[in-house]
């Protein structure tokens, strides 16, 4: 059994940015958002949804749009709900259409049923910094764990923001920001450049020029 090691940094930023980008994405149509979302993660998914890309645009879709709901209005049940969903363990439902009682299975199965797990691990002697309550250990089975991991940690810290480019009237394209610090005001996309651009534009305060 190997160790876990803790998230690093720059893993809970790229976790963050997909979920930002799921997030944000509308449409259904190859070329918007979710369709790109979808380009660049289908093969990382396709196992979920067993090969339904068309099942999986819906359902992200949907997704989206819960949690969106739930930065805007505190709907945290229905959000919650579909998070436990995801962590969930899916016996896959060709599986079960295919395992007929009395009949034996001929030949080597040959896909990973990495869904037979939920997304967290039971790992007994796996040690526990700071505090001893036990937990399961988070190990992904693809990017939609991914992402909903970083909404469940973000809802925790307060860490579910709005971007402010959205306040201070730029186009801003991905207002919902699943954060990965404190410290972030900007989303991930053009608003964090503009800020930066802005920042160094302004002459420096306190000093006599
Ligand atoms: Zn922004």
């Amino acid at each position: 059994m190997t160790p876990r090691r803790r998230e690093s940094r720059k893993e809970t930023r790229r976790r963050c940015e997909m979920a930002t980008a799921l997030v944000n994405a509308r449409g259904t149509k190859q070329g918007d958002k979710l369709g790109r979302f979808m380009d660049k993660h289908w093969d990382s998914l396709q196992e979920r949804f067993e090969g339904d890309r068309t099942v999986a645009t819906q359902f992200l879709a949907d997704l989206a749009f819960v949690l969106r709901d739930a930065w805007d209005k505190g709907k945290w049940d229905p959000a919650e709900q579909n998070l436990e969903r995801i962590f969930a363990a899916h016996p896959g439902i060709s599986e079960l259409r295919d395992l007929k009682l009395g009949e034996s299975r001929i030949g080597p199965i040959s896909k990973p049923r990495r869904f037979e797990r939920p997304a967290f691990k039971v790992r007994l002697g796996h040690k526990i910094p700071r505090n001893n309550q036990p937990t399961p250990i988070f190990e992904p089975r693809d990017v939609l764990d991914e992402i909903a991991y970083a909404v469940l940690r973000a809802g925790s810290l307060g860490l579910l923001k709005i971007c402010e480019g959205k306040s201070k009237g730029w186009s801003c394209t991905t207002p919902y920001v699943v954060a990965d610090e404190g410290r972030r005001r900007f989303c991930y996309e053009t608003c964090g450049d503009q800020a930066k651009a802005e920042a160094k534009k302004k002459p420096k305060k306190g000093r006599k020029g």
